[in-house]
């Protein structure tokens, strides 16, 4: 499978290439044609597998392909990582891949000002990259709507078991609008987020890797 065959738009293809990506990697080449129509996934995959980019790549293909009514910027991706490195990391993934579309995208994590944040999202983010508890505290100082959101992604959802956020993350979820697509991924799948999963995902694709 080469990313030609993931049906991927130009732009895209221009950007992995120039990141001297030459094939897909497994998660990517089983998820994405799946993610790209719109199904829910549920992704069993370690860290250095490619996860990034099986989620990232098909995320921005739908968003670009339309563009919310009357110039309006809502949230309409949420990516929630357990750690700030990892949202940072996701970042620069939506950063790098998305370098030649026109969409906005942030990082917000708890341990810094949020003033630089409030400041970012009141001009408009596509993609908000969050940490869950950073994230709750600008939702409930009205901040942060995710009254728009298409697409949901839960990036290491074991770690943040792990690391005592799962209470934040199930908060987080009762916020965001049924109708949605939802991306879900861990590296181990451990009867609490067995159960996480089977209450947020509807009908998924299961990939493992
Ligand atoms: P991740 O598992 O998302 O953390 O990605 C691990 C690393 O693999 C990152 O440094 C990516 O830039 C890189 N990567 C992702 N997809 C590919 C690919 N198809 N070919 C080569 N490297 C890749």
């Amino acid at each position: 499978m080469t990313f030609d065959e993931l049906q991927l738009h130009d732009s895209l293809l221009r950007a992995v290439k120039a990141e001297g990506y030459t094939t897909p990697t497994p998660i990517q080449t089983k998820a994405i044609p799946h993610a790209l129509l719109g199904k829910d996934v549920l992704g069993v995959a370690q860290t250095g597998t490619g996860k990034t980019a099986a989620f990232a790549l098909p995320i921005l293909q739908r968003l670009s392909a339309k563009a919310p009514a009357n110039g309006a910027r809502p949230v309409r991706c949420l990516v929630l990582t357990p750690t700030r490195e990892l949202a940072g990391q996701v970042g620069e993934s939506f950063a790098t891949y998305g370098k030649h579309l026109p969409l906005r995208h942030a990082v917000i994590f708890g341990g810094v000002g949020q003033t630089p944040q409030v400041e970012t999202l009141k001009r408009g983010v596509d993609v908000l990259v969050a940490t869950p508890g950073r994230l709750l505290d600008l939702m409930e100082q009205g901040f942060v709507s995710l009254r728009s959101l298409e697409v949901f992604v839960l990036d290491e959802a074991d770690r943040m078991l792990d690391m005592g956020f799962i209470h934040d993350v199930r908060k987080v979820i009762k916020a965001l609008p049924l109708k949605r697509q939802t991306l879900f991924f861990s590296a181990t799948m451990p009867p609490e987020i067995v159960d996480l999963s089977r209450s947020i995902l509807t009908d998924p694709i299961r990939v493992e890797v």
